[in-house]
């Protein structure tokens, strides 16, 4: 029922269109174009003048035919991460590669050629469905900003299903974690550092030395932690007074990642004392966690949905933030489902075309899964 030709070509235009993050727009006309011959209704919101983008987020609407089903949410973001211009696919055997020089785009475009695939087949076949909505958020490479900003109360759906991770297709991502940003800035005093070193306070040694008190990386099996980024020093002969960390800690726990961020906290702030320097930290909840449990209706569509064309559903916790922890958020509750693409942001990054038809068919399978409004307790 799929059409393999119509599909790769369809992936392989999306990865033609330029969209790097904030630059989404020619992207957009051509999904709203695709969108509005399929019958759907399309807006695009105001995110893009907030979060100085070229375009907003795209909502699409289908009309189903059956009623009394809850209206259910596919999303996929447009943007996509450098180098990620002038991207030349190539089809090799079963796989889809970029040369070389550019990332491929699967991710996630991917998700967007199933979804515009699946709309054609049930505009074609006419197939029984109820209502669908379709996010197609810019900017969720730059942190999530497109689905941060998209006005919720355009959405009805009661479920959503974000197309959006690397992996078999048939696996789900249920909890996703927390996660804060941190940046500390550690001042000290500047002096000659030959004349008159003693009038000094060197802000690198405080800062290495809060470093060396500081447990990175995984701290247990929901959290991790990193200082990814430190700047500070002028020159060889002056004594530094100043220097900044940054970084992150993660966890799909709550009372863990308040705890964690405050210990870090703690030692810079205690460190900077002892050496008479000064601290200033900034703590910024970029996204929050959620932990969807195999009973929620969500994770039971995706699960049935998936075994139904036999495929096998695994159930996964994510390490990152995607723009399904805004939609938790926001109210409706989201899973994340793989659709195939390997090796994201590298030019190495690759999709096997059976993949993506096994994409469309999970989410036309959702959709039937759905609209037979299923008894899902068995
Ligand atoms: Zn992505």
């Amino acid at each position: 029922m799929i059409n393999q030709k119509r599909l790769v070509e369809c992936f392989m235009e999306l990865v033609r269109i330029d969209s790097v993050s904030r630059e989404e727009r020619d992207l957009a006309d051509f999904l709203i174009e695709k969108l509005e011959d399929l019958g759907l209704e399309v807006i695009v919101d105001q995110a893009g003048e907030k979060i100085k983008a070229n375009t907003g987020n795209i909502i699409a609407k289908l009309k189903g035919s059956i009623k009394k089903t809850t209206p259910i949410m596919f999303a996929a973001h447009m943007d996509t991460v450098v180098p990620g211009k002038n991207i030349n696919p190539l089809l090799k055997g079963e796989k889809i590669v970029s040369t070389g020089k550019t990332i491929l785009g699967a991710d996630d475009k991917a998700g967007i050629a199933a979804l515009l695939e699946a709309l054609h087949l049930i505009k074609k076949n006419n197939i029984p469905c109820g209502d669908i909505e379709i996010v197609f958020s810019i900017c969720e490479e730059v942190g999530l900003l497109g689905a941060k900003n998209l006005d919720i109360s355009h959405l009805n759906s009661q479920v959503g299903f974000v197309l959006d991770t690397g992996g078999q297709v048939g696996q789900i991502i249920t909890t996703a974690p927390s996660q804060n940003s941190l940046e500390f800035i550690i001042y000290g005093k500047s002096a000659h550092a030959g004349a008159n070193p003693e009038e000094g306070i060197n802000a690198i040694q405080v800062a290495g030395v809060a470093l060396s008190r500081m447990k990175l990386g995984r701290i247990d099996e929901e959290t991790t932690a990193n200082i990814g980024i430190i700047s500070g020093g002028r020159a060889t002969n002056i004594v530094p007074d100043e220097v900044r960390l940054k970084g992150e800690v993660r966890s799909r726990n709550e009372k863990k990642l308040e705890k964690y961020t405050e210990q870090l906290k703690k030692i810079t702030e205690d460190t900077a004392r002892e050496f008479k320097a000064k601290a200033e930290v900034k703590i910024n909840r970029c996204y929050c966690c959620y932990n969807l449990s195999p009973h929620d209706q969500v994770v039971k569509t995706a699960v049935k949905a998936a075994k139904d064309i036999g495929l096998k559903p695994l159930l996964l916790p994510s390490g990152g933030g995607s723009d399904a922890n805004i939609f938790n958020k926001k109210g409706i509750p989201s899973v994340v489902l793989a659709v195939g693409m390997e090796k994201v942001h590298t030019t190495e990054e690759y999709i096997l075309v059976e993949e993506l038809k096994n994409t469309t068919e999970h989410i036309l399978s959702i959709i039937k899964t759905v609209a037979l409004g299923e008894n899902l307790n068995e």
